[in-house]
């Protein structure tokens, strides 16, 4: 049976954002290679490059929201770690769901952050962060977790708040395929393919019709980046935003002057 979430009323939407995510939690990062044919970690990669964490006198404090089972924070400190000699600084990895974090922590486990405290996970809503001080933390990230938000300006909002004076937001998140006809190609390989992948490999077809129309629902490059500019942020360069794979996904960054 198809099962949309696009009629689904805004406060049931959390809830259902969690089942997804339980239930794929411990086949979510096989999923994403086979769904993005490998690309995402190229996409990964590029994204913690160009923030260059660790690249500072002084140890930074890097929040990781909707941060999930930990792909990005590996990233960030192994970036921090091998390509700037710093052994300091600290990745806080924040999600509203508790599965998902549990992967996460037993990734960790399996890493010198977690002996050594660098890395932590907290329980916790992208939308809230009440448990992150004001101006508290100098680089600011999301993958793939700000569409999956209720409400992205109080997730963007949450973010201009923790962040210090100076302090960078960025997002790596899909976004619009650009000439219209890879635009459709795009469409017929997301429409037909992700579902048939998802209950084939997941036994989960719901979950994966979710991310599709999540997908679709999200705000266009140059929208998403005026919400940015909107929650207080000076975006980064021309457009405040860089397309990757002819815009299958976007990295959005601002800083907070
Ligand atoms: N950032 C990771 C990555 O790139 O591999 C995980 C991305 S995964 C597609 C989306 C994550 O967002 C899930 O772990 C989910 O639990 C989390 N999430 C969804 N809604 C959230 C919210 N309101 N607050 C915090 N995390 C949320």
């Amino acid at each position: 049976t198809h099962f949309g979430f696009k009629d689904v009323p805004e406060e049931e939407k959390e809830y259902m954002v969690k089942n997804v995510f339980s239930s794929v939690a411990k086949k979510y990062d096989q999923m994403n290679d086979m769904m993005s044919l490998g690309i995402h970690r190229i996409w990964k990669n590029q994204f913690v490059s160009a923030l260059n964490p660790g690249n500072s006198t002084t140890p930074m404090k890097v929040l990781d929201v909707a941060g999930g089972t930990g792909d990005i924070a590996f990233r960030l400190l192994d970036h921090a770690t091998q390509r700037n000699h710093d052994h300091s600084s600290k990745v806080i990895v924040a999600d509203i769901n508790p599965d998902m974090l549990a992967v996460g922590k037993r990734r960790a486990k399996k890493t010198p952050y977690f002996e050594s405290g660098r890395v932590d996970f907290i329980e916790q809503n992208a939308e809230v962060l009440d448990k992150i001080p004001d101006n508290s933390i100098d680089i600011f990230t999301i993958a793939f977790g700000i569409r999956n938000c209720t409400h992205i300006d109080k997730v963007l909002e949450q973010a201009h708040r923790v962040l210090k004076p100076g302090g960078v937001f960025s997002c790596l998140e899909f976004s619009k395929v650009y000439p219209p006809l890879l635009a459709e190609v795009y469409r017929q390989y997301s429409f037909k393919f992700l579902p048939l992948l998802g209950t084939v490999i997941a036994g989960d077809s719901e979950s994966y019709q979710y991310l599709v129309e999540s997908i679709e629902r999200f705000p266009d490059a140059d929208r998403f980046a005026k919400m940015i500019e909107q929650a207080g942020f000076t975006l980064a360069g021309e457009r405040g935003y860089e397309c990757l794979t002819f815009g299958v996904a976007a990295i959005h960054t601002g800083v907070k002057l």
